[in-house]
């Protein structure tokens, strides 16, 4: 029998307010944003604008309901003070364009100046505040600190899904300086929506497919999704532990040899919980770690020694694509190889592609945590999934049931 996983159920919001109802008719939305984008290293222009335009519909919503906005976010990790790459100044006349509206820049995140700014600023206007990070009591989460962001606006909107697993002054302190005026942005609200869909809602089968580098970062949410999921496949450089864990020979494969006793464990869970566990069969595998390597394709328990496994072969991906493609719900969570190569970024393509045809088919998938992530993009299919997760880190932590602090913060 499945058990549930109390923190993938849906939430009672308590005092938090909601986006869409509440009236923000000339009041300030002091909104943190994940503008950690890209700059060429020359000339600090943005190269990937990705998160500018994902927060841009909360922007444009709030100042079409008679609101102001003051942004506030990161970008990099500044030394104490700043540096003038780190700067926020070089991505507001992109952010500019991007919405559509002048971005008056700050040039501080705290300070006279700055607070005059957003005292002055009207409705239909936006301003930027300096990198945050300039001052380590963001990252320290100083509540003094945090009190003086919170002087910039009314009401606060937290749209950085990707920060929202760190306790830092801006993604979480702030929240408690607006105990009725806080909430999510259109962006937070769709990537919860998504998780929960997923995860919660009854229609079946429901596959995982969860590869990438390592069991070692992976095991927790192997774990939860045990007790979720009808289908868990499992891909990646976790596959050669898990071969090996069954006494096959694996070569120069990456494997955690600390795991051995973990896989063996998942293994035997899976089968106590009646999920269908698919571990890869066979492999290509390389004579180095090198697009031109020279490779072949063998059977996972039994590859030559010198060999090393950099993707999955084509009875795995035979198997994985038909299961993709029969099911109702999928998560996709990491790699099925060394995509970055192409030698190796087969299994990788053909999972993307199952899940977009059983996307297409009425499946709803979500593409979320690290590096399928990077790999849906680089092969041009995120707009034929359901959703593609802006947060790696935090979709990561979200799918192993943690409760993330800026999420905590908004919704007590
Ligand atoms: P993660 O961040 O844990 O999702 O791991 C993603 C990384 O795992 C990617 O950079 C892949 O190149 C790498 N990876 C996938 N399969 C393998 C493999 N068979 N051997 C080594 N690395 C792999």
């Amino acid at each position: 029998m499945k058990t549930n996983v109390a923190n993938f159920a849906p939430s009672k919001p308590n005092s938090m307010q909601n986006i869409s109802s509440y009236d923000f008719k000339g009041k300030r939305a002091l909104i943190r944003v994940d503008f950690n984008v890209p700059l060429d290293k020359e000339t600090l222009a943005v190269t990937d604008d990705t998160r500018i335009r994902a927060a841009a519909p909360t922007i444009r919503y709030i100042l079409e309901k008679g609101g102001s906005v003051v942004l506030m976010s990161h970008l990099g990790r500044p030394n104490e003070g700043g540096e003038a790459r780190f700067s926020l100044k070089n991505i507001v006349e992109h952010t500019s364009e991007v919405l559509g509206v002048d971005v008056k820049f700050a040039g501080d995140c705290i300070g006279e100046k700055a607070f005059e700014m957003s005292a002055a600023l009207q409705p239909g206007e936006v301003m930027m505040l300096e990198n945050v990070r300039f001052y380590k009591h963001e990252t320290t989460g100083t509540e003094s600190f945090a009190s003086q962001l919170a002087k910039h606006g009314d009401v606060y909107v937290n749209d950085a899904f990707g920060t929202a697993h760190r306790a830092h002054a801006s993604t979480t302190i702030v929240a408690k300086f607006f105990p009725n005026d806080k909430m999510f942005g259109f962006l937070i609200e769709e990537e919860i929506k998504s998780v929960d869909k997923v995860l919660n809602s009854h229609e079946k089968p429901l596959t995982a497919i969860v590869g990438g580098a390592k069991v070692s970062s992976k095991i927790t949410i192997i774990e939860r999704l045990l007790d979720k999921v009808d289908n868990l496949i499992v891909g990646g450089g976790m596959a050669y532990t898990f071969a090996k864990a069954n006494g096959g020979a694996v070569g120069n494969s990456l494997v955690e040899d600390d795991y051995l006793e973990t896989a063996r464990k998942i293994v035997k869970a899976a089968s106590e919980k009646g999920v269908r566990l698919y571990i890869p069969v066979d492999t290509i595998v390389a004579d180095k770690f090198d697009n031109k390597a020279r490779t072949q394709e063998v059977d996972i328990n039994d590859i030559p020694d010198g060999w090393m496994g950099l993707d999955v072969g084509s009875k795995t991906i035979a198997a994985c694509t038909d299961i993709i493609r029969n099911s109702r719900l999928i998560l996709w969570n990491g790699p099925m190889g060394v995509f970055e190569m192409e030698s190796f970024q087969k299994g990788t393509v053909a999972v993307a592609n199952a899940i977009v045809e059983a996307t297409s088919a009425g499946a709803y998938s979500l593409i979320g945590g690290g590096d399928s992530v990077a790999a849906i993009n680089k092969f041009n299919l995120a707009d034929k999934v359901s959703y593609v997760s802006t947060g790696g880190g935090a979709m990561l932590e979200y799918l192993e049931g943690k409760e993330l602090p800026g999420i905590k913060a908004v919704r007590e």
